[in-house]
């Protein structure tokens, strides 16, 4: 897909001047000589709070935008995902904290002149204009003369791979190419933040799954700083260098895919990332553990002592409930009681080549080494 990188080595063949400032490798080392401008975040919010009313959107949120990386802000409708951006954006004033753009205080700083690439959920490509046209509109609006603006505007279109539709009306254009061209269009003003609402909500899924490869493509080439709005746990975690897990106004955990999707930090973060079997330890402890690393056997005349904890594992009896084919896998659903003495449901979900024979009503042990439990914080 690169058009600037034909030969797929990963390197970027544009002048550097094509990149966003501060992002080349001597824009880099310039910046860290003159004031360690690399290593400061991008933005940072500081006790950030936005009340509408009686009702707190965001609370009190701390949150530092690592430069040159992507992070997503993840989470369930209504979480304040999007009153974050906006803040971040300019569109709305916190009610309360500091925000810092490049290490400057921003908090009142308008839109305009924050230097940010905003794309929403809609394209808001303007009809009347050719995409070269919609590309270029911020550069005018920033009076970037003539030839410097037909330049940038035919690289960030070489970038998004739309060189060849510079001349078409927007409606001309499918729903991932008008996408590419709202892209281009925030891209376009080399950005300090780029900003990305949902941006692929109105896809369909295929083209979704292309869209987040091809965001992670022209980030890695750019180095731009993205943040972006999701409430799609599996395009979070594909997609983000840092992931920040919103509820209710406050972030629940923050950090790498990596760190974060192994141990969750409590019931609400686990449940959002798909782990479905919470039992408590006989000292009270939450647990829980993926339906995959759930083990279910039959078993004769019961397994011992139904036992939970956080070192010894999982040993509980039960009875199977459900069991759900689904081609690559199957779903085993079990009742059992945990050492608090509550009835729990536990899923196990295994490969279905190879399963046994299990069927509803079976007597069966339920077990997960320590390794695979993850011990949740509420
Ligand atoms: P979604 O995924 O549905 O967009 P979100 O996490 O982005 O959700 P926000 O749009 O930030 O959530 O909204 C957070 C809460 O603040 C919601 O309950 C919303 O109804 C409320 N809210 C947002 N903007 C306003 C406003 N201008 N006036 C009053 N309430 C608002």
């Amino acid at each position: 897909m690169s058009t600037t990188d034909p030969a797929g080595t990963g390197t970027d063949a544009r002048p550097a001047d094509a990149r966003p400032a501060g992002t080349t490798a001597a824009g880099r080392a310039a910046d860290h000589g003159a004031d360690h401008a690399a290593d400061r975040p991008a933005a940072e919010l500081r006790g950030v709070s936005q009340v509408f009313g009686d009702f707190t959107a965001v609370d009190g949120v701390d949150l530092s935008i690592r430069r040159g990386a992507l992070t997503t802000l993840l989470g369930p409708s209504g979480c304040g995902k999007t009153t974050t951006l906006r803040m971040l954006a300019g569109y709305s004033a916190p009610t309360s904290g500091t925000i810092l753009i490049d290490g400057e205080d921003a908090t009142r700083t308008p839109p305009e002149k924050r230097g940010l690439g905003m794309v929403f959920q809609s394209y808001a490509l303007f009809p009347h204009l050719s995409v070269a046209e919609n590309v270029g509109y911020g550069l005018k609006l920033r009076r970037v003369p003539a030839d410097e603006r037909a330049r940038r505007v035919a690289e960030t279109l070489d970038l998004v791979g739309l060189g060849h539709l510079a001349g078409s009306k927007p409606k001309k254009l499918s729903g991932g190419q008008q996408q590419r061209v709202a892209l281009a269009r925030a891209i376009a003003i080399r950005p300090k933040l780029l900003l990305l609402d949902e941006p692929l909500s109105n896809l369909d899924a295929r083209l979704r799954v292309q869209m987040r490869a091809e965001i992670r493509r022209i980030q890695h080439e750019t180095g731009l700083t993205v943040v972006l709005v999701t409430h799609d746990q599996d395009e979070a975690l594909e997609m983000s260098d840092d992931m920040v897990l919103m509820r209710a106004g406050r972030i629940m955990q923050q950090g790498a895919p990596q760190s974060v999707f192994p141990a969750p930090a409590n019931r609400f973060v686990a449940e959002f990332l798909g782990y479905e079997n919470f039992v408590s330890a006989a000292d009270g402890t939450s647990l829980t553990v993926r339906p995959e690393h759930l083990v279910v056997e039959g078993s004769e005349g019961g397994a011992g002592r139904p036992a939970a904890s956080p070192a010894g594992g999982l040993h509980l009896t039960g009875t199977v409930t459900d069991v759900a084919y689904r081609g690559v896998d199957q779903l085993v659903t079990v009742a059992a009681i945990d050492d608090s003495g509550a009835r729990v449901r536990l899923v196990s979900d295994v490969r279905a080549t190879g399963t046994s024979s299990l069927a509803p009503g079976d007597d069966v042990a339920v077990t997960a080494p320590a390794s695979r439990l993850v011990a949740l914080a509420d």
